[in-house]
């Protein structure tokens, strides 16, 4: 009989529980847990005033119905924003008469492997060209991190029409490589004043969708799990997201 056993025995017979009980439940209670470890929140903060909203579009306002600074027995407020507010999701029905809203697209789609690509601040647009001089391929989900984070854009309320952008060509390249989901760090992925949207025609066109508004800042290049969660609007063409991302151990 070996001394492990004879302790285990020892144990028992002093009617402390052996170690072997202890340490599988230990390992059961970490399974029942939901690690929660290094996720980093790439979600663009909600707030007039320091959120940037697409020119044209609905202004983002929070109204106070009740408020117990005000002496109200509770504290209730009113958002009232466009559906591309902040960081958000493109779903195909935005720009494909008869796609999918964003209450259907495939939750394989949001949630997964991811790349952060970090495009020089000097690009603007990220042209097939650009893109090839990264390394994306191979990549389920590629999250570009742009001039946009670099400048705090996405946290700051003014309106920048110099965004780094997906070119169409880009597009092209991402859709003929199957990747499941495109995010880029402002609120559009389509180049300002484009005489079409074509990068958003092809992209969610092939059932696509698109992330824009993230807050890469602080997002390291490279490989990431991520989680983005639109809110499940019936029908809607987008839906403000939370959006989280996780590094991978560098290749
Ligand atoms: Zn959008």
């Amino acid at each position: 009989m070996t001394r492990a056993i004879w302790c285990v025995l020892l144990l028992v017979a002093c009617g402390a529980p052996p170690q072997a009980t202890s340490d599988s439940a230990t390992s059961m209670a970490a399974a029942m847990r939901l690690p929660t470890d290094g996720w980093i929140d790439v979600t663009a903060v909600l707030a007039p005033g320091r959120t940037p909203v697409y020119e044209g579009d609905a202004p983002l306002r929070v109204e106070q119905l009740k408020d117990m600074r005000r002496g109200d027995a509770l504290t209730l407020s009113k958002l009232d924003m466009g559906a591309h507010s902040g960081t958000h999701v493109d779903a195909p029905r935005h720009f494909v008469r008869d796609g999918v809203g964003i209450d259907s697209i495939p939750l394989e789609r949001l949630i997964g492997a991811a790349r952060v690509i970090v495009i020089d601040d000097s690009v603007q647009a990220i042209t097939r060209a650009e893109l090839d001089r990264h390394d994306w391929r191979g990549a389920p989900r590629l999250l570009f991190r742009t001039r946009s984070s670099a400048r705090g854009w996405m946290d700051s309320v003014q309106f920048h029409r110099d965004f780094a952008y997906l070119a169409p060509d880009a597009a092209d390249a991402l859709v003929d490589a199957a990747v499941q989901l495109v995010g880029i760090d402002y609120i559009s992925a389509e180049q300002f004043g484009a005489s079409a949207p074509e990068t958003h025609r092809r992209l969610l066109g092939r059932g696509i969708p698109i992330v824009e508004g993230l807050d890469l800042r602080g997002a390291p290049a490279g490989d990431c799990d991520v989680i983005i969660l639109p809110l499940r609007v019936a029908g809607a063409d987008g839906a403000p997201a939370r959006a989280l991302l996780r590094p991978r151990a560098r290749r």
